[in-house]
């Protein structure tokens, strides 16, 4: 297997959640032990560069804690409000579908950690500035943020640039 038979594992259900959303369903890739190792290994890039690995719930723990488990690096992870238990800090978001936040522990990251964050999708890109925020205020170095999809026709990457002009972000496929 390539890693583009790895990648056609991954189908599109139509209106899921929400009417007019075409879901990414990497359930399919998760599956396959060979796809899901290839993947793996791409998003990791160059573990050298970094020593933990931001996980995004829900869909981004899973691919986060392979690729920390496989890099041998920490896993830190960014969760949905009221669910650590531990002193937080948070930052909301709007969503393709609906608005949320996320949340840290506030001493999760220390301040000079070489971390990657990481998600399943990048969409509108408001989570994942959310969780650049968060990082930020932490003390984090942000090595890159780094996808396994881009849905380009929702300049999710555009908007984390006009940010962020300096952060690497890198997707394993586009459409
Ligand atoms: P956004 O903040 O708009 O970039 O949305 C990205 C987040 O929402 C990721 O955590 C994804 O898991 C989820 N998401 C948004 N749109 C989709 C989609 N079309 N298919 C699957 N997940 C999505």
């Amino acid at each position: 297997m390539q890693l583009d038979d790895a990648l056609s594992l991954i189908r599109e259900i139509p209106d899921f959640p929400l009417p007019g959303i075409l879901f990414k369903d990497i359930t399919p890739l998760l599956g396959d032990a060979q796809a899901l190792s290839l993947v793996t290994n791409s998003l990791i890039g160059d573990p050298s560069a970094f020593t933990h690995i931001v996980g995004i719930e829900a869909r981004g723990f899973i691919l986060a804690s392979a690729m920390a488990a496989r890099a041998e690096k920490g896993f830190i992870p960014l969760r949905k409000p009221g669910k650590l238990p531990h002193a937080t800090i948070s930052k909301s978001y709007g969503l393709e579908y609906g608005s949320d936040a996320l949340e840290a522990h506030i001493d999760s990251i220390a301040p000079g950690c070489k971390i990657i964050i990481v998600d399943d999708v990048l969409a509108t890109g408001g989570t994942l500035i959310a969780a650049i925020e968060i990082a930020h205020d932490l003390g984090a170095e942000i090595v890159e943020v780094v996808v396994l999809f881009e849905i380009n026709a929702l300049q999710g990457r555009q908007r984390i640039l006009e940010k962020y002009p300096n952060i690497s972000v890198r997707a394993v496929v586009t459409d």
